[in-house]
């Protein structure tokens, strides 16, 4: 008879978790992180967790994932055997159109629960771990420069050698300026990226870039907008440095109608786009097969996710651009797990034990929580 592990309850916490400072993007400002933790409590004792993470700029909003996991999926959700995790997430992206991040988090609470009750993690339950640390790369997006450079200083000396630098939220001299500044200040030491967030025009899109061309980055993420895919596979063919979609692709068909027209050179994943640690091996499937590279992406997250996407960047041996989950250590005030997220000398480590191989500290959990839907 096949194993049953029951879902007896699901609770959803809205959590607004202060940051250390404003980051600017392309697309907009971000002073704390509002987020979505979602609870799987089972008859067998085992609890899963998972984090929805939507920005409303670029993927969604808490709203209406919060209303996708605790309206549309708690019916379906409450009762069934969480052993039947594909059958679960099928059924939740029947039930609501959009909302990739709430998939996200059910299906992370789901592996969780899986691989606690099997004692694998949950990089060993999607195929296996091809690494155990992931290079991790900081995004460099404070509108006060000088902190930023402070912040850089500091993180170099932990071991950070990759910083992304948010472009395109104020006027084209002032990247430049930082990007000078930071080559001025540290020679090639640094693997130095920019990420628009679609805050260019595409007019102006290619002189531009050819000026920023000469900083000798290791991509250009995103410059214009998501359905821009024409003008993305133009800049992709003007320029000598690879050009990275994330805006662009969030799933499969996404990942399909750019590798057609040739959009990009490199894939940003994140599991808050595709839906889920399974959806975004489909998009590196794609990747792979179209000689793309790809990237661990990831929203403003907690720990939680964090760990779901480093069990992503665990498996994928064509990963090897680094990833980006610095937040929970290097931009929340205090994030929710009762162990700090396994960074050491500009790695991620992938964190181990079984399921996410995480713990959420329930207080601290409790003192960020702005409601509880249960
Ligand atoms: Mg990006």
């Amino acid at each position: 008879m096949a194993d049953v592990i029951l879902i007896s309850d699901m609770r959803v916490h809205i959590v607004d978790l202060p940051t250390r400072a404003v980051h600017s993007h392309g697309s907009g400002d971000v002073s704390s992180i509002h987020s979505i933790v979602l609870e799987l409590v089972t008859d067998s004792g085992i609890t899963g967790w998972g984090e929805a993470s939507p920005w409303p700029v670029f993927t969604g909003t808490i709203e209406a994932n919060a209303a996708a996991l605790h309206t549309y999926y708690r019916p379906h959700v409450v009762g069934a055997n969480a052993l039947e995790t594909n059958k679960i997430i099928a059924h939740a992206e029947q039930l609501v159109v959009g909302c990739p991040e709430a998939r996200a988090a059910l299906e992370s609470a789901l592996l969780d629960i899986v691989g606690k009750s099997k004692d694998m993690s949950v990089s060993e339950l999607v195929g296996g771990r091809h690494r155990h640390s992931i290079p991790l790369s900081f995004s460099v997006a404070n509108p006060n420069f000088d902190e930023d450079l402070q912040s850089v200083d500091e993180l170099y000396e932990d071991g950070v050698r990759i910083f992304k630098l948010k472009t395109g939220f104020a006027d084209h001299t002032f990247d430049l300026m930082r990007l000078e500044a930071l080559r001025k200040r540290y020679g090639t030491e640094l693997d130095l990226r920019v990420d628009y967030n679609t805050g260019m025009q595409p007019f102006e899109a290619i002189r531009r870039l050819r000026d920023i061309e000469r900083f000798d980055l290791t991509f250009i993420e995103q410059p214009v907008a998501r359905q821009e895919l024409s003008t993305m596979a133009a800049i992709a063919s003007a320029l000598d440095t690879p050009l990275m979609a994330d805006e662009s692709v969030f799933n499969a068909r996404d990942a399909m109608a750019a590798v057609t027209l040739r959009a990009a050179d490199i894939f940003s994943l994140k599991i808050m786009k595709s839906g889920g640690i399974r959806a975004a091996l489909d998009v590196a499937a794609i990747a792979n097969a179209a000689g793309i590279a790809v990237y661990g992406g990831c929203m403003f997250e907690s720990g939680v996710a964090h760990a779901a996407g480093a069990h992503l960047c665990a498996v994928l041996p064509e990963l090897s651009l680094g990833c980006e989950f610095y937040m929970a250590n290097y931009y929340l005030r205090e994030d929710i797990l009762a162990e700090p997220f396994p960074v050491h000398k500009g790695f991620v480590h992938v964190p181990d034990g079984p399921g996410l191989g995480i713990s959420v500290d329930e207080d601290k959990l409790a003192r960020y929580r702005v409601e509880l839907l249960q």
